[in-house]
């Protein structure tokens, strides 16, 4: 009886002044086991309350503006599934993946992990880099034969690691990629070897694959803490010569807690002035993998890193910039686009009201909107987007066309500028109603396409790199 009224007075204390706003599937952080999990609005938060039956009850934030988290549910666009899926459901989402048929939304950008191993011990790495597997150029080359199974015409395919730069083959995998008509081939890295190894760069720029940098902040200190030493001069180092080789970058800072929130600004008025950066990729640090100690309840979400943009780049960019992606579920990621002319900075949704094209719950027959500005901004909206591709600025020339004349398009690559903020799930915010629309797969060998955040939290990348670490390559 006293530990009936002991789960009654905890529910209570922590609920008092909460709006209960939807149940939903989570995991326990300890034990990883699938529970219930309610989304609660308070004092204009969003936190996921849960209970497991080992571990008690829990409570972290996801998202700190809960009226943007509730009107962000008309951005949520109907899903296209893929052509296969590679499970079935039993054991229910998410232990089934995948894809399996419940799944709601194909795979806009497939991952390939080419590796565990990395040039960098990060104290923060959600990939966990350290001793494992390398892929052999036969294994890639199956992954992506898969995608294009999958998908029929992939949109963009992203190889990471570990440190995919170090692996023997990488440069193979990239033509690949290519050699299978898949527009976009990614590299995801943090640039060590790009500043350091004069041949590599050279044959890399013979490839040319878009680059996504990790870039964390101009402060040496942030990289000490984050990654373990000062690396900024090397960072600059390999934007140099990226540029040197007219290599699109698009980067990627991890934003911790009391490390890096005050860099977001200098970030963004960075990259718009490097000629190697067509954008910045914002990710509040998942806590999965290494990490520094951290409070759930205190921890950086999507909405203060939108704000942190708005006031510390004098309003360059506003919170009403950014719109939610609706190819993924809305609370993952929101995107905004701006055309950079010298010192003018123009957010695409200055000029045209992009709310009355992706809302998909009030206005989606309004007769008077052009269908191609729409496509186009579904395009835009996506996941599958990189700035700097043809396909990028084609698609803003058709969307900004109201104060674009006649833009030449190949000129306009270079002037179009993407901010994302984007938030992975880790075990303590993991919600199924998210990952069942995720368009973001990590392929494995076996030929499945694992969405991004199950890989991470429900114990996929472990059972993958057993698998692969403890298989016998024949020489
Ligand atoms: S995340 Fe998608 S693929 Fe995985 S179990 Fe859930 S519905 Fe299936
Ligand atoms: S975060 Fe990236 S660079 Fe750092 S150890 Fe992990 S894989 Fe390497
Ligand atoms: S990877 Fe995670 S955050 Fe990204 S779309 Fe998938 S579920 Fe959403």
């Amino acid at each position: 009886m006293r530990d009936v009224q002991a789960q009654a007075a905890s529910a209570h204390s922590s609920t008092d002044d909460s709006i209960f706003y939807a149940l939903t599937r989570s995991i326990c952080p300890d034990c990883k086991r699938v529970i219930d999990a309610q989304v609660n609005l308070r004092a204009g938060r969003v936190y996921m309350r849960k209970r497991c039956p080992e571990h008690g009850w829990m409570e972290a934030l996801i998202y700190d503006d809960a009226e943007a988290y509730v009107s962000s549910q008309k951005y949520n666009k109907p899903g296209t599934p893929p052509l296969e899926y590679s499970t079935e459901v039993k054991d229910g989402c998410p232990l089934d993946c995948g894809l399996c048929p419940e799944h709601k939304q194909h795979t806009c950008l497939a991952l390939i992990e080419v590796n565990t191993a990395c040039n960098l011990s990060c104290p923060t790495c959600f990939a966990n880099a350290g001793k494992g597997y390398n892929l052999t150029l036969q294994e890639a080359e199956g992954m992506l034969d898969r995608f294009v199974e999958l998908e029929a015409q992939p949109e963009v395919v992203q190889f990471s690691g570990g440190e995919p730069t170090i692996h023997p083959q990488i440069l193979d995998m990239l033509r690949a990629a290519k050699d299978r008509g898949i527009p976009h081939v990614m590299l995801n890295t943090n640039g060590v070897r790009i500043a350091k190894d004069d041949r590599f760069m050279e044959e890399l720029a013979e490839v040319r694959p878009s680059i996504f940098l990790q870039f964390d902040g101009l402060e040496d200190r942030t990289y000490e803490i984050l990654r373990g030493e000062p690396l900024f001069e090397t960072k600059l180092r390999a934007l140099e010569r990226l540029a040197e080789a007219d290599l699109d970058v698009i980067l990627v800072p991890a934003i911790e807690r009391g490390v890096n929130e005050h860099e977001v600004g200098a970030i963004v008025r960075f990259g718009l002035e490097h000629p190697a950066v067509r954008g910045v990729n914002f990710q509040p640090v998942t806590h999965v993998g290494r990490h520094e100690e951290f409070d759930p309840m205190d921890r950086v979400t999507i909405p203060e890193v939108i704000r942190g943009i708005e006031a510390q780049t004098d309003g360059v960019f506003v919170k009403d910039d950014f719109v939610p992606v609706p190819c993924c579920f809305p609370t993952c990621s929101s995107v905004t686009y701006a055309y950079v002319d010298q010192d003018v900075v123009t957010p695409l949704p200055r000029v045209l009201n992009v709310d009355d094209y992706l809302d998909y719950i009030t206005n989606r027959t309004l007769p008077d909107l052009s269908m191609d500005v729409k496509r186009a901004l579904e395009g835009l909206w996506s996941a599958a987007a990189v700035p700097g591709s043809t396909a990028t600025a084609e698609r803003f020339g058709c969307a900004g066309c109201d104060f674009l004349d006649n833009a030449d398009i190949q000129k306009l690559k270079k002037h179009v500028f993407m901010i994302m903020v984007k938030a992975y799930m880790d075990a303590y915010t993991l919600d199924v109603k998210q990952l069942m629309k995720c368009c973001v797969g990590v392929l494995t060998p076996d030929g499945r396409m694992i969405p991004f955040c199950a890989y991470n939290t429900v114990g996929y990348r472990e059972q993958v790199r057993t698998q692969l670490a403890g298989r016998r390559l024949r020489s």
